[in-house]
């Protein structure tokens, strides 16, 4: 593969913007009340953390002692181990270490013991304290405050809610320069304002569920969603205006070259196609043209993508969607799941893998529930913000396939802490062969994919860090249910 060259260069907006008032609160759900952890589960370690109090657990308040609380029988043994993958370390200092590295997250504060050393979870301590008939309990360590948690979902919530985002997010948060304006808009301070609103629901005790709040627990890492309708149940219509969220993805669309796909390659897989419809030609002679075709001189990069995706569509048909497997090993190692579909490049000097610039997510059957379908979405913002994190990439391509509807979307990191989810095309796929001749009224826009991939998912000449925000663990989505649908779906994935 080609290395990475320089994307194209975007005329991006940029005001040196004065407003610097601290962060409103529009809307009177958005309690502001500090993160209470249920006080069931957690605990702030203290000496030795032994315990010698009989008050029953759930009077506990939260970020008592527990030495204070329970029976002397009872022996907590802390683990260290990152809120955000099963990385298991012998310091606090190691563990932010690692949750800088790993996972990319700064300024972690140092962990503030006030004196006493926990028990550590470790073989010396529990046959020790099995010994002495001890019961044992196993607790997850904050790696930043003495606090502990029986779930490490909880944990992640916690790190997350309290030293990852901050406590009392203001304007000064946000750099100056290179806001994103549409008109006399600007959309960074705007969704800066609606991050902020999030953060404070998220903190509050209401569990949240993904399918009716995506766009919060999105928004939450600084992503925004920009489908092609113009109806946004879960954004708040009084900041983000239907008009508003169409001119937004009008302007995210405008960045990326849009040429017209060749006549007289079009022309000619038209005649190609109707030839294998026509049963004139077998599958196998119908794919060798398109690949002659492919090859020849004339053709150019753009129609030669375009060409081998539908030689490769050929060859699954008649079949529900196109295959796609995992063709890469996980370079996100911290990442929980794994795409069903990813594309790695691979630098020029040698076989080093340079970064995954493209991901997907397959359901094979069209009747799937939404709330898998707004979760299978939902990891896909996740993979694509971690590998522009990750690699400082200007753009990166996801699709979810539902039957044999493709959506393309793409994230891009285009002024501070607005990381846009855009969608792109929306392509039926033909499932027999009688509808192959379908593709050529798919041609531009697979060709726009194609460019946008080839010409603009790749890293950017700027150095983005300062522009990025921290991600919402995904254990901390683990904890938010996945009710039952109660209202309309927000994302439509299907025409
Ligand atoms: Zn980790
Ligand atoms: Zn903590």
């Amino acid at each position: 593969m080609e290395p990475p060259t320089a994307p194209n260069s975007h005329a991006m907006e940029s005001i040196a913007t004065s407003n610097r008032t601290p962060c409103s609160r529009r809307r009177a759900s958005s309690s502001s009340a500090p993160y209470e952890t249920p006080a069931s589960s957690s605990s702030t370690l203290s000496p030795e953390s032994v315990a010698s109090s009989s008050a029953p657990s759930s009077e506990r308040e939260p970020h008592t002692e527990i030495n204070t609380i329970s029976n002397t029988n009872e022996v907590v043994l802390t683990k260290k181990i990152c809120p955000y993958c099963d990385f298991e370390f012998k310091t606090f200092q190691n563990g932010r270490r690692h949750v800088f590295q790993a996972h990319g997250l700064r300024d972690l504060p140092a962990k503030a013991m006030s004196g006493f050393r926990p028990l550590v979870y470790n073989s010396s301590n529990l046959a020790k304290y099995t010994n002495q008939g001890k019961t044992i309990v196993v607790k997850f360590a904050c790696i930043s405050c003495p606090m502990a948690f029986e779930e490490k979902a909880e944990l992640a919530r916690h790190v997350d809610c309290q030293h990852v985002f901050p406590t009392n997010m203001s304007m000064d948060e946000l750099p100056a320069g290179d806001h994103w304006l549409i008109g006399d808009e600007d959309m960074t301070l705007k969704f800066y304002d609606y991050r902020c609103m999030c953060l404070d629901t998220i903190r509050s005790a209401t569990p949240m569920t993904l399918h009716t709040q995506f766009n919060e627990l999105l928004a939450v890492s600084g992503i925004l969603v920009l489908q092609r309708r113009n109806y946004y149940e879960s954004l708040p219509v009084d900041t983000f205006g239907p008009g508003l969220l169409q001119a937004a993805r009008a302007s995210v669309l405008a960045r990326f070259d849009h040429s017209l796909f060749d006549h007289a390659v079009q022309s000619k897989i038209q005649v190609i196609l109707s030839n294998y419809v026509e049963d004139e030609w077998s599958g196998t002679k119908t794919r060798l043209e398109l690949l002659t075709l492919c090859e020849a001189p004339s053709t150019n990069a753009g129609s030669r993508s375009v060409l081998l995706a539908i030689e490769g569509l050929l060859a699954f048909l008649p079949a529900k969607i196109a295959h796609c497997s995992n063709l890469i090993p996980d370079d996100l190692e911290h990442t929980a799941n794994r795409p069903d579909y990813k594309v790695g490049v691979y630098a020029s000097s040698g076989y080093g893998f340079a970064y995954t610039n493209a991901f997907g997510e397959v359901k094979r059957s069209p009747d799937i529930s939404p709330t898998l379908l707004v979760k299978d979405f939902y990891r896909l913002c996740r993979f694509a913000k971690d590998a522009i994190d990750q690699h400082n990439l200007a753009n990166v391509l996801t699709f979810q396939a539902v039957g044999s509807v493709i959506t393309f979307f793409v994230m891009s990191l285009l002024s501070p802490h607005v990381y846009t989810m855009t969608e792109v095309k929306r392509i039926r796929l033909p499932t027999k062969k009688s509808d192959a001749l379908d593709l050529v009224g798919h041609l531009g826009d697979l060709l726009f994919v194609a460019d946008l991939f080839r010409n603009h998912c790749i890293p950017s000449l700027k150095d983005l860090k300062a522009w990025t925000c921290p991600t919402l663990s995904p254990l901390f989505l683990e904890d938010t249910t996945l009710s039952p649908r109660k209202r309309p779906f927000d994302l439509t994935l299907d025409n």
